[in-house]
């Protein structure tokens, strides 16, 4: 946690790899003011209008940004989803272009994201939604340097969210924070593997990304004993004690 209270976030570099005019423009120093012009006189088709930062949310200019894309959107180009691998990786928005890392195409994965790659009831939903019903092959669970995820504690923050809303809600009970990025992702490919309703015959790695250089390497698994329920705590979890 900051001095501030504020929930540190994901260190932000540069994206690894623009790809469009709008990755350019955002690589401007100056793109806050500049970018949003451009978009908004895109979108209208007009002169050139002078919209500043403090006049245009990012949603606002989500919203300016998709009038403009819509016009030269072409659905025939649009491929249709055949998925043979699911993905489980963190929210961190340096993996949005993961797909480019790796060499697929959007249609060729389910990607599935969340704080941590936690797999969690909602993430084996998904996954085994994309397993069962949509027929993919392979899980890879991929976690990533830098992680903001390592860097506060579960009790720490609760006890935090605690005090400022004098409330103690049932759910989340955890937010599943971790200190090794390495051990966490080993972790979490053994929920998957373990999991009942996930079949033997999918294939799950672990890959960890170095958000430095653009890297996965493989997390390999050591025999770790299948999680008990109820009373292990997250750290007995990382060391599979
Ligand atoms: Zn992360």
């Amino acid at each position: 946690m900051t001095s501030s209270g504020v929930l540190p976030r994901d260190v932000h570099l540069e994206l690894p790899a623009p790809r469009t005019a709008w990755a350019d423009i955002r690589s401007d120093s100056s793109c806050k003011v500049r970018c949003r012009a451009i978009c908004a006189d895109t979108a209208t088709g007009g002169s050139e209008k002078l919209i500043t930062a403090d006049q245009m949310s990012l949603i606002d200019h989500a919203i300016t940004a998709n009038q403009a894309f819509v016009k030269t959107y072409n659905p025939a180009l649009v491929k249709s989803p055949a998925p043979k691998l699911a993905i489980v990786t963190c929210m961190e928005p340096q993996l949005t272009n993961l797909n480019l890392a790796l060499g697929l195409e959007a249609e060729d994965a389910d990607v599935i994201r969340n704080a941590g790659n936690i797999i969690n009831e909602d993430s084996i939903r998904s996954l085994v939604v994309s397993t069962q019903v949509l027929g993919t092959k392979e899980i890879m669970i991929i976690g990533h340097t830098e992680c903001g995820m390592t860097t506060f504690h579960d009790d720490d923050l609760i006890e935090k969210l605690q005090d400022n809303t004098g409330t103690t809600p049932i759910a989340p009970s955890r937010f599943y924070a971790f200190s090794n990025v390495e051990a966490n992702t080993r972790l979490q490919v053994q929920k998957v593997k373990t999991h009942p309703w996930i079949s033997h015959s999918v294939t799950v790695r672990g890959f960890v990304y170095d958000v430095h250089t653009g890297e996965i390497h493989e997390v390999m698994q050591p025999d770790i004993p299948a999680p008990t329920s109820g009373t292990m705590t997250h750290d007995e979890e990382m060391s599979g004690s």
